[in-house]
């Protein structure tokens, strides 16, 4: 078995130098307690890069990663063998596993994984991708809270023993996008959307769910092939290379003559200053992530704050993970929203472990279209 380790703290653009695949040992025979998962596929993430930062663990809420040690990665494998009772060999799990052949993990309320449906209809890769997961939690919830879990529709069920499990959710690209447009970014109708990073993982869905809710779309990315997608394919109203502008300003000015109602911020740095030089009275960012400013190279953007208070704009970073309670509303909205056709789900799958380095770098230089993952064999 191996996994892939970085080789040293990465502070600039990330590169495969910067990675090693390395021989692991697995446990094949799991103890008390543990589950073995043989990892089918893995994503690659933007955020892990400021985990690999010498600081950040100091800085950041999640944990640093250690030059040489595993990397836990979110993926979906199938259980191999198990010693605990919640967990059958040939189940199909999604949730926190690792960049590794083989993840050996011990339920706990810590842990994310959830167990998926066999009669799950959707192709396993899009729980990387479109689909969130549930995370079963063992909690002992007060009576109030739990008659509050019971209205909003979370599932909650008695497990063999008395004890409550409580679905709780964890964040992918499609919880990501629709909790920060619905819920941050609040869309109505005839409203005008600016997504940058529009063709990636969150940002192709964000454009689509906006088109869904009657607004008229812009995004922008980084290649024609990519502009083409986002016009021809999945619907938006226009798309441009920003690639291609000199000035994110007046290109902005160009696509949005009567200015933005909601940007939904994936890049950061000049984009976000441009898009707030152009934003309506009332506008709302949906501050997802600035991965123009992940590899220390990036400008930093330096808010305009007095067109921020006289346009009163509101600008919000989120995490996924802060609308839980939507969890039920998302997997059933989306799920159907795929099934009808509705909503494309753009993937770029990398083969084999050995990949995982070329397919997270990918992310930075801008060669993935849709949600990056690797397929292991
Ligand atoms: P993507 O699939 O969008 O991949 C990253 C894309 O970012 C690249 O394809 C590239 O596209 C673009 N990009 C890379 N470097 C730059 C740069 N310097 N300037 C402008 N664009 C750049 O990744 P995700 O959809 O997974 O993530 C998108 C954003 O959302 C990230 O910032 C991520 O950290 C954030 N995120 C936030 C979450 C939250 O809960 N808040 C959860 C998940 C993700 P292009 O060719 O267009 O340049």
């Amino acid at each position: 078995s191996r996994y892939v380790a970085v080789r040293h703290h990465v502070e600039g653009l990330p590169s495969e130098d910067d990675f090693e695949v390395k021989a692991a040992r697995v446990r094949w025979w799991p103890e008390s307690g543990e589950v073995l998962v043989r990892n089918l596929y893995l994503s690659v993430d933007p955020y892990q890069l400021n985990r690999m930062k010498r600081r950040s663990a100091s800085h950041l809420a999640v944990d640093g990663i250690v030059p040489g040690e595993r990397i836990d990665a979110y993926g979906a494998g199938e259980v191999v063998a198990s010693a605990c009772e919640e967990y059958k060999e040939g189940d199909v799990v999604a949730g926190v596993l690792g960049w590794e052949d083989y993840t050996l993990f011990r339920p706990s309320p810590g842990v994310l994984m959830s167990k998926l449906a066999a009669s799950d209809d959707l192709p396993l890769s899009h729980h990387l991708s479109a689909l969130g997961e549930r995370r079963r939690r063992r909690r002992r919830a007060p009576r109030h809270a739990r008659m509050q879990f019971l209205l909003i529709c979370l599932s909650v069920s008695v497990a063999p023993g008395g004890d409550r499990w409580i679905e709780h959710v964890a964040g992918t690209s499609g919880m990501t996008a629709y909790a920060g447009l619905y819920e941050v970014g609040r869309p109505e109708a005839g409203e005008k959307v600016f997504v940058s990073a529009a063709s990636g993982s969150v940002g192709s869905l964000v454009g689509q769910f906006a088109k869904l809710a009657g607004c008229y779309v812009v995004g922008c990315a980084g290649t024609n092939a990519k502009v083409d997608l986002l016009k021809n394919k999945l619907g938006f109203d226009d798309a441009f290379n920003y690639k291609d502008e000199p000035d994110m300003k007046s290109a902005l000015k160009r696509y949005f003559p009567d200015g933005i109602d909601i940007y939904f911020d994936n890049v950061g740095g000049e984009t976000l200053e441009a898009a707030l030089a152009n934003m309506n009275t009332y506008g709302r960012v949906a501050l997802c992530g600035v991965i123009s400013e992940y590899t220390d190279a990036g400008h930093r953007a330096v808010p305009d704050l007095l067109e921020v208070i006289y346009k009163r704009i509101t600008i919000r970073g989120f995490f996924a993970w802060d609308f839980l309670t939507r969890f039920a509303e998302f997997t059933g909205v989306i799920s159907d929203w795929i099934r009808q056709g509705k909503v494309q789900v753009i993937e770029d799958i990398s083969d084999g472990l050995e990949s995982v380095p070329s397919a997270f770098a990918a992310l930075f230089s801008g060669d993935n279209i849709g949600k990056k993952m690797v397929k292991l064999a």
